[in-house]
């Protein structure tokens, strides 16, 4: 949708990284328009959480990209000195992050410095996330650790960035992308090359791993190696479950635990888990009321889906995944119309996996290279 104008003169739009693109809600949470400033941005300042496990949770805001802040949290009080998420290391995110953990020591009086963080924990391979990394590994020994399904990220960058670039060409054109307009949606999704190539990675976060005292917990849909991390009562959730948006999904075709089903299975995950009584995420403020939280989400999905069975049924003909994004979304383009694409293949995909759409052109599949799918309802 090229945004409704809603800043004032003088002001600019911006992406808002990979995370949001929350189709239910109003233009201003997929397209944050904002005034430029000279100086960095006012960010919300360090705030100390405790655990009924007594662990002391420091949160630190760093901006990722203009319009996007993300959160870190460094952890005192369960085992070493922990670290987990580590801003975008762009801009002056890192800056932001270091003055961040001074502020722990000088306003809350902890004895804690950047070297003598030993543990660097990442809940998913985002850039985000992991992207202040390289930035931090020169002042401390710490250990990284990350789910092996992301770690890629920081262990050969290149390989997982081309073989992802193929899949998601792969997947336009199944969606039934004009080939010249896929071209200009692979570049605006384009990642730029990462500082992270080269980072040794000491702990495999996978499910059920236990670091003194705190709990790895798999929850794969937002990203293949998404983790949460359990702190007592306290959830650090990452990008899986925020206070205001719903996480950004992309087909399972694009990476293998991607996409909506595991996203679903995952949210269920979190609910016997807990129960938590705050969730602690990587964007927005803290969710009090976790299971209610969950519910929105689900029910968003829900509506979600059914639309795409909605417009699938009411069409003349059968529909790409292309035509569908193009009826839920009729204005949306450039960097905007890539997620939602993802966004839609990821629920068609999720229908089509469970019967309740049907592809109509197996002749053309068959027969011909590389074809759009196109869907029909089932006519149930
Ligand atoms: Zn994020
Ligand atoms: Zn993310």
């Amino acid at each position: 949708m090229r945004a409704r104008p809603t800043g004032k003169a003088g002001s600019i739009r911006v992406y808002q990284g990979f995370d949001f693109f929350a189709l239910d809600g109003p233009v201003r949470w997929f397209c944050r328009t904002i005034t430029p400033r000279r100086s960095m941005p006012r960010l919300p300042a360090v705030k100390r959480f405790v655990s009924n496990t007594g662990v002391r949770i420091y949160r630190i805001a760093c901006q990722a990209f203009a319009g996007l802040t993300v959160r870190a949290y460094l952890l005192l009080g369960a085992g070493p000195p922990t670290l987990v998420d580590t801003g975008s290391g762009r801009d002056h995110s890192t800056e932001q992050l270091l003055a961040g953990l001074d502020a722990v020591r000088t306003e809350f009086g902890e004895s804690i410095g950047v070297g003598d963080i030993e543990r660097i924990l990442i809940t998913h391979g985002h850039v985000d996330h992991v992207g202040g990394v390289a930035d931090l590994l020169p002042h401390t020994d710490a250990l990284v650790g990350i789910h092996p399904l992301d770690a890629r990220v920081l262990t050969a960058f290149r390989q997982r960035s081309v073989l992802g670039n193929r899949r998601r060409l792969a997947f336009f054109r199944r969606a039934g992308v004009e080939p010249e307009l896929i071209e200009k949606l692979n570049a605006a999704y384009a990642i730029p090359g990462q500082k992270t190539d080269r980072v040794p990675v000491a702990l495999a976060l996978d499910d059920g791993v236990q670091l003194d005292g705190l709990q790895i917990i798999h929850t794969p849909g937002h990203a293949p190696g998404h983790v949460c991390i359990a702190v007592g009562d306290v959830l650090l959730a990452g990008d899986h479950i925020l206070a205001r948006t719903i996480p950004q999904l992309w087909p399972e075709s694009t990476a293998p635990y991607n996409g909506l089903g595991h996203y679903l299975e995952s949210l269920e995950k979190i609910r016997r888990a807990g129960p938590f009584t705050i969730v602690l995420a990587g964007h927005e403020p803290p969710v009090d009321d976790v299971p209610h939280r969950i519910e929105q989400i689900e029910n968003a999905h829900r509506r979600r889906l059914g639309r795409v069975v909605d417009a699938v049924a009411e069409a003349q003909g059968p529909l790409t995944i292309a035509d569908v994004t193009r009826r839920l979304y009729p204005n949306i383009s450039g960097f905007y119309l890539v997620l939602a694409l993802c966004d839609v293949g990821a629920r068609v995909e999720y229908l089509h996996q469970r019967g309740r759409i049907d592809v109509a052109n197996l002749d053309e599949i068959e027969n011909e290279p590389d074809p759009a799918d196109r869907y029909v309802g089932t006519g149930d």
